[in-house]
């Protein structure tokens, strides 16, 4: 039977009415501060997508645009200018930066309080110990579809092929505070395909396009995919070899149209809790 999609359009534009009400019902003043250092295309369409979402939501969005020869100094010093700005909630440096930048350097330069991508190591500490104000927002935004589809993770054997510090490792971890059984993969796992066809839910942030191919799933497996990359013809897709792998999951996310919109959804999340924290 094939596999029920999971439609992350549909539960990201309900997590952003949800934080529009809430900003509206409240009178909420919420600012985000976005930053992108040099051209790259691909972040230029994500700081965009985020503007987009923030008008949506009825955040205020504060763009800056560096050029790609920004000395790390002057990076830091816009950094700690929107520390200090009360209209500023949320501070999101896109990444990748050019590589004369220090990327670890200037996320902890960000205020803790205002790091509504929860970067920092005070954030990602606090995600560790269960005791946390943000959620990175790709791992958060898998979460919220698991729930969108009804499924209780409690018990259940979850993989996790990808250990980054911003999709694998913390997925892991949410997975674990909702009582999944966990496994980590990647590029030294023996038996990878063994290892992911115990998944009862599988979760592949690889970047390589068609990586997860039917004979690694479980039959009745929830699939949740976060890779972008582009297929030889150069259209979107994700990690997993979707038709094939629908064919056996229960339920599946596609690429586009998955996890991508739920990480832009849940910044907006961020960014108001981030206004709360800093009123209190
Ligand atoms: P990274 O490149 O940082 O991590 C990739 C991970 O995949 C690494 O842990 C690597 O293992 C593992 N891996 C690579 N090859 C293999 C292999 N052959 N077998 C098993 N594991 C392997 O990527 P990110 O975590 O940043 O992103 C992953 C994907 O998710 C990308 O396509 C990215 O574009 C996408 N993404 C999507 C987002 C969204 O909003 N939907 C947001 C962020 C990312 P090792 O550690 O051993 O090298």
């Amino acid at each position: 039977m094939a596999a029920q999609i999971i439609d992350g359009k549909a539960v990201s534009a309900k997590v952003k009415e949800e934080v529009r009400q809430e900003i509206e019902r409240e009178g909420l003043e919420v600012g985000l501060a976005v930053v992108i250092v040099g051209d790259d295309p691909a972040s230029r369409v994500y700081v965009n997508n985020k503007k987009k979402a923030c008008e949506v939501c009825g955040i205020k969005s504060y763009e800056y645009a560096l050029p790609a020869e920004t000395t790390e100094e002057e990076l830091l010093e816009l950094v700690d200018t929107l520390n200090a700005d009360e209209k500023v909630n949320g501070i999101l440096v896109q990444l990748p930066l050019p590589k004369h930048l220090n990327e670890e350097k200037v996320i902890e330069r960000i205020s803790p309080m205002k790091d509504v991508d929860a970067f920092h190591a005070a954030n990602v500490g606090k995600i560790m110990i269960g005791n946390y104000a943000f959620l990175p927002c790709t791992p958060a935004g898998c979460m919220e579809l698991i729930h969108s589809a009804g499924i209780d993770v409690s018990g259940k054997e979850c993989v996790v092929i990808g250990r980054s510090n911003i999709v694998g490792k913390p997925m892991a971890m949410l997975l674990l505070h909702e009582n999944g059984t966990v496994t980590v993969c990647h590029s030294r796992t023996k038996d990878l395909k063994e290892v992911c066809r115990r998944a009862d839910i599988l979760v592949a942030a690889v970047g390589r396009a068609g990586f997860v191919t039917a004979d690694m799933v479980k039959d009745g497996a929830v699939v949740i995919d976060v890779g972008i990359n582009r297929n030889a013809d150069g259209k979107l897709c994700g990690d997993v070899a979707y038709d094939e792998v629908a064919e056996k999951a229960s339920f599946i996310t596609p690429v586009p149209g998955g996890v991508g919109p739920m990480t832009i959804a849940m910044l907006m999340k961020n960014t108001v809790m981030a206004k709360r924290i800093q009123s209190k």
